[in-house]
């Protein structure tokens, strides 16, 4: 029988009537009939190819494109729009690198160059706890300088003032540049592995997914040559997961990628979910691989989206529990101001619209798709929920990272704003904590089942 996603009470799959007049209505609307058989995949929860995702960028048919990804969206999470009362602390500018496409970091004696003290932090976390936050999110550049113990300090400080506060910090990126700073960096996966350990031990609690940009040699080359490559990144998050932290991953778009690049970058992202979805519900004795092994699909598959599928939607990872697992993409626009790609337009709301929806339909097995409205503005997040995504982030407050154009670092939506957003979208919105479980709030105090 098919279970319930948090607790694994039974749920219904879902009616074969409605997925029959999805089909219909989405057949009958069809502009460009060539998308039939893609289609009829989506309709059937049959796993999309590479070919598939190159031509829904190719379509001029976009309301197609979008409306596929509402099904998948609605299968997977229903009517719910997820938010959360989060606040992000960018620790520190400086950084020794300097992306191309970066408009954030800083040199240690460039104007705006600026490092917190834990005192200053201290200040932000009691600021998090008087505003009822769940979750505090936290990322900087690579300081030259700055020892391993100031990253334990911090979260050590943050989980003793705000125990109940989610601590989620760190790319793949900061994580090895933290192994090189405590002197592991020769040690490979174990010095990363240990790097991990020390900061879930502090009170890290999820890893964000910032950092992978494109998974491609040759825009790795031209844009970020002096970060980590994506098979250092992606090595990272499995670790990560090994150790049983959750973890998010996003795909930075718009810039000197090709659509093709895009379409690769999500299918390693799948690829490595399903290793690790499999791993997930062995260690949870949950018959997940059975239930979605149906004939005809790729050996390995794990759909989370197929009408039959029994666990649609993943437990959080419990304490007693060794694996983690990717719980949601967020894709971002590129933003060329103040970049040293300013020279390139950059993605429009089309362009971001369609690469959201591609996005959602080709990581079937990904639980959830975020519109980042820090970065893409509330009102096409609100369109985003109504083409694949499920998710509209938090109320945040100080961003310091690239934010839509001419947008200060005070970004600010209230719970109401998000709520009104997510309702005249015609979704229910749920508070969610870092770990999808739905909040019950009374004021700032708050509590998950
Ligand atoms: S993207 Fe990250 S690593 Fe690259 S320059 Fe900016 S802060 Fe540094």
């Amino acid at each position: 029988m098919a279970r319930d996603r948090y607790n694994h009470r039974p749920m219904t799959t879902l009616a074969h009537s409605s997925i029959d007049s999805d089909g219909e209505r989405i057949h009958s609307a069809l502009t460009d009939t060539s998308l039939r058989p893609v289609i009829d995949r989506v309709i059937a929860g049959d796993r999309l190819t590479v070919d598939d995702g190159l031509q829904l960028f190719q379509t001029p048919d976009i309301w197609t494109v979008g409306s596929l990804a509402h099904i998948v969206r609605r299968r997977l999470n229903g009517d719910v729009a997820w938010y959360n009362i989060n606040r992000h602390l960018n620790y520190s500018n400086i950084c020794a690198l300097s992306c191309s496409f970066c408009s954030f970091q800083r040199k240690k004696d460039d104007e705006g160059a600026y490092e917190y003290s834990l005192d200053e932090i201290h200040e932000q976390v009691l600021e998090a706890l008087n505003a009822g936050a769940t979750e505090m999110h936290i990322v900087g550049g690579l300081h030259p300088w700055l020892p391993f113990q100031y990253y334990l300090d911090m979260l050590s400080l943050i989980r003793d003032t705000a125990p109940g506060l989610h601590i989620k910090a760190f790319t793949a990126v900061e994580i090895v540049h933290f192994a090189r700073v405590a002197g592991k960096g020769r040690e490979g996966d174990e010095g990363i592995r240990w790097v991990i350990q020390s900061l879930r031990d502090a009170g890290l609690g999820s890893l964000p997914g910032g950092g992978a940009e494109v998974f491609d040699d040759r825009v790795h080359a031209e844009t970020h040559r002096t970060k980590i490559s994506g098979d250092r990144w992606l090595d990272v998050h499995r670790i990560a997961h090994e150790e049983g932290l959750n973890t998010n991953a996003t795909i930075l778009y718009g810039h000197v990628e090709t659509h093709a690049d895009r379409i690769r970058h999500l299918q390693l992202l799948r690829q490595e979910q399903d290793r690790t979805l499999k791993e997930w519900a062995l260690d949870n004795d949950v018959p997940l691989a059975d239930s979605i092994d149906h004939e005809g699909r790729p050996h390995g598959a794990v759909v989370l989206s197929h009408p039959d599928v029994a666990i649609r939607r993943l437990q959080p990872t419990p304490e007693t529990c060794s694996t983690g697992y990717y719980q949601t993409l967020i894709p971002l626009p590129f933003i060329p101001d103040d970049s040293r790609l300013e020279h390139l337009p950059g993605p429009m709301g089309l362009e971001n619209l369609r690469t959201l929806s591609i996005s959602r339909l080709m990581l079937d097995n990904f639980p959830h798709v975020k519109a980042f409205w820090i970065m893409q503005t509330l009102e096409m997040a609100q369109l985003m929920l109504q083409n694949g995504a499920d998710d509209m982030d938090g109320t945040v407050v100080w961003y310091d990272i690239t934010k839509v154009d001419g947008a200060g670092t005070h970004q600010e939506v209230t719970v109401r704003d998000l709520q009104r957003a997510a309702r005249e979208a015609g979704f229910q919105p749920v508070e969610r904590d870092t770990l999808y479980r739905p909040v019950r709030r009374d004021g700032r105090e708050w509590h998950v089942d």
